[in-house]
């Protein structure tokens, strides 16, 4: 399956520029759109789900042209909005078995396989007779993939899920993404660094509403090979480096030194050794424009 985005543009009516000629192509898999706020994403995610016009463009799921058929566009969709409404004050148990009915899952028995199923994957069987209103933020976003996955859906688009989570919560979301990865399109996006690295096999870098870098974590990373350098400087060193340096990234050391990570073909001066790229300098370098 194979998701295309041709020469997406969207301006809002203030001339925000959120869809800047986006142009890409998505295959089966954990797919990684990491950019910053303001970046574009939740415009492009709630364009891919049909739910806002671009100004042009179109965007095929293998034949289909969602934009023209978003009908059935939304049979085989799955989204996770990056904010989403009040929960009714209801069982998990009852509100899945609930959304299973409306989705025409008529056979109790089925239903309850269903539904049982789902709370067990997305880890909240021991939460179902919980009021899904009284549900922490992680457990809110886990029951909305366990609603989500009632269609069966193809293409699951999930907007930031992991942004405000507290680290134990964000472990079992991005295990719960783990779990439905592989033979689905999904879209994933966040502003860290870290979610992608540790689920994405394929990525983009989003700022601007451009698409700045199209590429695999692993790939990305080694294409920076030799090129990050760091040293450590006093703190006041600071401001002159980065004027002098293309600086990716500073680190506070406990006494009050920094370490300079820089971008740099070559060794950029005196005192700095070379270092293995991480994903956060692939990131930075495409953000500050480092590399084109
Ligand atoms: P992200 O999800 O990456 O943070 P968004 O798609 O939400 O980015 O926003 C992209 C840009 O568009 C931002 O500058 C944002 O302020 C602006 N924007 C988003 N929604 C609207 C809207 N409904 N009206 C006007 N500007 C908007
Ligand atoms: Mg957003």
């Amino acid at each position: 399956m194979e998701l295309r985005i041709n020469n997406l543009n969207k301006t809002y009516d203030n001339g925000v520029k959120a869809l800047d000629d986006i142009n890409i192509t998505i295959s089966t898999g954990m797919f990684g759109l990491l950019g910053p706020n303001g970046a574009g994403k939740s415009t492009m995610m709630r364009t891919i789900a049909t739910l806002q016009d671009p100004d042009d463009g179109d965007i095929f799921l293998d034949e289909l042209n969602i934009l023209d058929n978003s009908t059935e566009l939304r049979k085989v969709l799955g989204y996770l909005p990056q904010e989403f409404g009040v929960y009714p004050d209801i069982t998990a148990w009852e509100l899945l078995q609930y959304f299973a009915s409306l989705k025409g899952i008529s056979n109790k028995k089925d239903r309850n396989e269903m539904v049982s199923y789902l709370l067990e994957i997305t880890n909240l069987t021991d939460a179902r007779k919980k009021s899904v209103s009284s549900f922490s933020g992680g457990m809110k976003q886990r029951f909305g993939i366990a609603q989500m996955l009632l269609n069966n859906p193809k293409l699951i688009i999930v907007d930031e899920p992991t942004a405000g989570l507290d680290p134990a919560e964000r472990r079992r979301f991005l295990n719960v993404l783990r779990e439905i990865g592989s033979d689905h399109i999904v879209i994933f996006s966040t502003h860290i660094v870290e979610d992608v690295e540790e689920l994405c096999n394929d990525m983009a870098i989003m700022n601007e509403g451009r698409i700045l870098a199209r590429t695999s974590p692993s790939d990305a990373v080694a294409a920076l090979a030799n090129k990050v350098w760091k040293k450590i400087v006093s703190r006041d060193a600071v401001e002159q480096a980065s004027t002098t340096y293309q600086v990716l990234s500073t680190s506070y050391n406990a006494d009050n030194t920094l370490n300079l990570r820089v971008f740099g073909n070559s060794i950029p001066g005196e005192g700095f050794v070379s270092v293995s790229p991480q994903l956060q300098d692939v990131y930075f370098s495409h953000l500050n424009g480092f590399q084109s």
